[in-house]
């Protein structure tokens, strides 16, 4: 890969040393499984959780003269992958043999692309709020390569067994570029690309299952300076975890640097019980893969028509979506973005804006709805309040039928009670008094019996807000605010 800096150093992400301010580079290696039923090159199921050596077939237990045959299904994914980060899709592309010998790899060899991948360069697009604004950050490449197998070392005093059912699963690696210049970045940056594959449906995104995992480049330099000598931090599976071992990872760099040592090339691992990370081994212990074409599979070769079948069925993707909330309910970037972090918590915005003030919708989806969901451990397609019954009170709201202090309490009802909004409030009186009759009699009432506070509200105008509540407490607070206040600053002559 040839390095180029394409980034402007930011002040805000210099970390403070000894000798001066430092600046972090990070460049990602993603793995992530391929969404297919079958494995890359047999027709094992790639299901999750079966028995061990469930799903096995002689071509992945790399059986003599067992002969691979490319899955369509993954290829199309990963055509729809590139698509989807704006990358150059490549029409020919190579397998090669990446040699090295580990018990849960039978063949002796793992099936990747190595000079030829199926994906070139492309970007990703991050939001890092107002001081930092949109960052893009460029994309390698992306290429097909095949898992290997686990060993399982904790099941028996003195033996360890290996289960072969994730042995040739469908992988893509997703190289960027050395693009990223903090944590938060690189969180942004792991978060955002999982959204793009959730919402294409080529990877499912699991962290915890092991469907996507990362692989950290991080070295430090002086702000803009030359690039420095990069450790890599293996097989991160969170998403804040990689915030902790970048952070430990360039301070112990800086602190190497200041000490006036040297950075060694290293692979290393992250231990999340310390968080720190430790040497696994040095550039001069790394493999030599010894990569050559496989001679039993033929480049791979597709046309332009399956790049374009694929491209005119690519689903709307977060940014877009993003910019088209926007527009279409005149909602901030900051709300839309927050929406479109999955398509579910999209779609279910859409239905309840749709033919609704676009801003009322956002604010009770997000604050009231997201955030109780949120406290409770639960999201947008487990909720107890559907899209429905959420639209049913932003509609009582916006006819003026319920004050917004109102609207709480029914949402609560319907939280844990369910129904239908506009019934629960016909059947309890909770709707707003706007009568302004019956206002008037509570206001005059509420006059005549305390005169000392009429006497000073003259002077004291913004003692208004004291009758506002006097009368709220009356009408346990159904009275129409705007209202209120009308007749209130009427009767007192304000
Ligand atoms: P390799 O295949 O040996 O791991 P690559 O050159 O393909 O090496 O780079 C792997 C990853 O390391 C890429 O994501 C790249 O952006 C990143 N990277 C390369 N140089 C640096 C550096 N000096 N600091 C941080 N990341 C780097
Ligand atoms: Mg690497």
């Amino acid at each position: 890969m040839t390095l180029v800096d394409t980034r402007t150093p930011n002040p805000d992400y210099f970390i403070a040393g000894a000798t001066g301010d430092w600046e972090m580079v990070i460049g990602l290696e993603v793995h992530a499984q391929v969404t297919s039923e079958s494995k890359l090159f047999s027709g094992s199921s790639t299901r999750f959780g079966e028995p061990p050596n469930n799903n096995v077939s002689f071509v992945d237990a790399a059986m003599p003269g067992m002969l691979p045959v490319i899955n369509e299904e993954c290829v199309r994914q990963a055509v729809r992958t590139g698509l989807g980060l704006k990358a150059k899709i490549n029409k020919r592309s190579l397998f090669d043999r990446k040699n090295y010998f580990y018990p849960d790899l039978p063949q002796g060899y793992q099936i990747s692309q190595f000079k030829d991948p199926i994906v070139g360069e492309g970007e990703v697009y991050l939001d890092m709020g107002d001081k930092v604004g949109e960052v893009t950050i460029g994309i390698e490449r992306l290429h097909l390569e095949q898992d290997a197998g686990k060993s399982i070392h904790d099941q028996h005093p003195n033996m360890s067994f290996v289960d072969l059912n994730r042995s040739g699963v469908a992988l893509m690696e997703i190289v960027s570029k050395p693009d990223i210049r903090s944590s938060a970045e690189a969180r942004a940056y792991i978060t955002k690309l999982r959204t793009i594959l959730r919402y294409l449906g080529t990877c499912d995104g699991n962290m915890e299952q092991g469907s996507l995992r990362a692989d950290i480049n991080v070295s430090v330099r002086k702000p803009g300076g030359e690039f420095g000598t990069r450790c890599e931090i293996k097989n991160i599976n969170s998403v804040r975890f990689a915030g902790q071992a970048i952070e430990y990872e360039a301070r112990r760099q800086i602190d190497i640097l200041e000490d006036g040592g040297e950075v060694v090339q290293q692979t290393r691992l992250f231990d999340p019980k310390t968080g720190e990370t430790r040497s696994m081994r040095s550039k001069e212990e790394a493999h030599d893969y010894r990569y050559f074409p496989d001679p039993d599979l033929l480049p791979l070769e597709f046309d332009d028509a399956l790049i374009e079948e694929l491209a005119q069925n690519l689903p709307e993707l977060p940014d877009e979506k993003q910019a088209r909330l926007m527009a279409d309910y005149g909602i901030t970037k900051y709300d839309a973005g927050v929406l479109v972090a999955s398509r579910a918590s999209a779609d279910f915005y859409e239905s309840v804006a749709k033919g609704r003030d676009g801003k009322l919708a956002a604010n009770w989806v997000i604050n009231d709805l997201f955030g109780r969901l949120s406290k409770e451990g639960l999201d947008v397609r487990t909720s107890p309040v559907d899209a429905g019954q959420l639209g049913g009170i932003v509609d009582l709201i916006s006819s003026g039928d319920i004050s917004g202090k109102i609207a709480k309490e029914l949402f609560e009802i319907v939280w844990s009670e369910g129904g239908n909004p506009a019934q629960i409030v016909e059947q309890r009186g909770m709707k707003q008094v706007s009568d302004t009759g019956a206002i008037e009699k509570i206001v005059d009432e509420i006059i005549a019996a305390n005169p000392e506070q009429v006497g000073k509200v003259k002077d004291k105008p913004s003692m208004i807000g004291w009758f506002v509540g006097q009368v709220m407490k009356a009408t346990q607070g159904k009275a129409n605010p705007q209202a209120v206040n009308k007749i209130l600053r009427e009767k007192l002559g304000l």
